[in-house]
């Protein structure tokens, strides 16, 4: 279905707010009306994930900041984190089920380890890249899906 991808991601900043409150983290966005062919519900789960994670992951006073573009018929979404960051030798292992890189780290809400396995596999179905892209602070998660026209060209139905 057509997603759009500046509605979506505003309907669920607002929706982590408390949590963002609660964890005195303050979530900022520039945001471009962009579509993406995709499943609602998928989307949901991967930004929201996202979302968790550089709340989570943050510090006392921090920031969350989610920017939007279309570059060469890809939506890019980026979500940036003033947090404690991702160490170097555990960029590649991320994604894998089950690991995470130190349960101390987060505040008070360790997880499973599961999340970003799962947003790799549906962000693969997608046809979409997920990589961790060089900040000077914190965490910058970068997602890269076709934009719309782009992909009902690819998929014949246009
Ligand atoms: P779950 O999502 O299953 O509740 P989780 O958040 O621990 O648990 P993942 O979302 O898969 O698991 O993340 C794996 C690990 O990567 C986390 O435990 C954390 O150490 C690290 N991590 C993920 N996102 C960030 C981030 N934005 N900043 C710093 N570390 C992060
Ligand atoms: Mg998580």
């Amino acid at each position: 279905e057509r997603v759009e991808v500046q509605e979506l991601l505003l309907g669920l900043i607002d929706r982590m707010k408390a949590k963002a409150e609660r964890f005195d983290v303050a979530i900022e966005s520039k945001l471009e009306k962009v579509a993406i062919w995709a499943d609602r519900e998928s989307m949901v789960h991967i930004l929201i994930n996202l979302l968790d994670n550089a709340i989570k992951y943050n510090v006392p006073g921090g920031r969350i900041i989610v920017t939007n573009r279309l570059d060469n018929n890809r939506v890019v979404i980026d979500i940036a984190d003033t947090g404690i960051g991702i160490p170097e030798e555990a960029r590649d292992k991320i994604f894998e089920p089950f690991y995470t890189v130190n349960k101390d780290r987060s505040r008070g809400s360790s997880g499973t380890g599961l999340g970003l396995a799962l947003v790799k596999q549906l962000v693969d179905k997608h046809h979409g890249t997920i990589e961790i892209a060089d900040s000077e602070e914190g965490t910058l998660f970068r997602l890269t899906f076709p934009c719309l026209n782009h992909s009902l060209l690819k998929e014949g139905l246009q």
